[in-house]
């Protein structure tokens, strides 16, 4: 595992600047100008599951950037000062060149590097690669405490063992690369009451160590990407969560109550 450049104090303080400047834009001063530093990639559209609550695996997304293209936005935004690069989807890990193109942002001075994953295709061979390339943050989605319930959201019988297991490797190298590992866990009505079975299973995961699970609520996810899709199911369509209520009963700490909330153990 070659050494990585360590993102400094200097670096957290100007993240923490700039997460703050977007609050006081996005609540009180919509006319701020925040210089990015942050930037997000999304470098597939398509995934590999089919969760009733997304709409990417709906349509098959063909004609996206290529390796060189993206290897040009790259080069932009590293030449921007951007600090952080969120590898996102879709599943980014469904591109084969997905770890080359972390370790390009990573060459490219870009310092601080997170992926977003359902893990399914996080097997050894890939995990080394994608550490390898500097990434040293993680969020795995994880919708639910159990298979049935995880499978059902997600669309694939054997995903929630599958992804468990990439968990469990990750968390397994966590202290020795000083990785951020985050479980995701989406809220939706027919899924806000396991709640406290998902801190549990934080905590078990992580060895009685604080765990740190992110819920997000859904408003609408029908319009994320697709806009309408004809012939979902209507109770499948757009689950909408008051989140206030129900998740005011844990303990938790509110970051931007309509986007995610940060649920903090034990549970009650
Ligand atoms: S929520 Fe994530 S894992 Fe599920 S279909 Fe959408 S992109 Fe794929």
């Amino acid at each position: 595992m070659r050494t990585l450049p360590v993102t400094g104090v200097g670096d957290r303080v100007r993240l923490a600047g700039f997460f703050a400047r977007l609050a006081v834009k996005e609540h009180l001063a919509p006319r701020l100008h925040v210089r990015p530093l942050v930037a997000e990639l999304f470098l597939t559209d398509n995934c590999n599951l089919n969760c009733i609550s997304c709409a990417c695996w709906r349509t098959v997304t063909r004609r996206e950037l290529d390796g060189d293209e993206w290897r040009g936005v790259i080069d932009q935004i590293a030449a921007l000062g951007i600090l952080k690069a969120n590898f996102t989807g879709g599943e980014p890990l469904l591109r084969r060149d997905a770890p080359e193109l972390m370790a390009y942002a990573r060459d490219a001075g870009i310092r601080s590097l997170h992926v977003n994953t359902n893990a399914i295709l996080l097997d050894d061979r890939r995990l080394g690669a994608v550490l390898d390339a500097g990434v040293r943050s993680f969020n795995v989605s994880v919708d639910g405490p159990d298979a049935a319930q995880h499978d059902r959201i997600r669309g694939k019988a054997g995903a929630f063992d599958t992804t468990l297991d990439a968990l469990r490797r990750l968390l397994a190298r966590r202290e020795e690369l000083h990785m951020r590992v985050r479980m995701n866990y989406t809220v939706m009505r027919s899924t806000v009451a396991a709640l406290p079975e998902i801190m549990r299973l934080a905590q078990r995961l992580q060895h009685q160590r604080q765990a740190v699970a992110i819920a997000h609520p859904v408003v609408d996810p029908t319009r994320r990407t697709h806009g309408d899709h004809d012939g979902q199911e209507d109770d499948q369509r757009g689950e909408e969560l008051r989140v206030s209520q129900p998740v005011g009963q844990f303990p938790h700490r509110a970051i931007a109550p309509t986007r995610f909330i940060s649920l903090q153990g034990p549970v009650m």
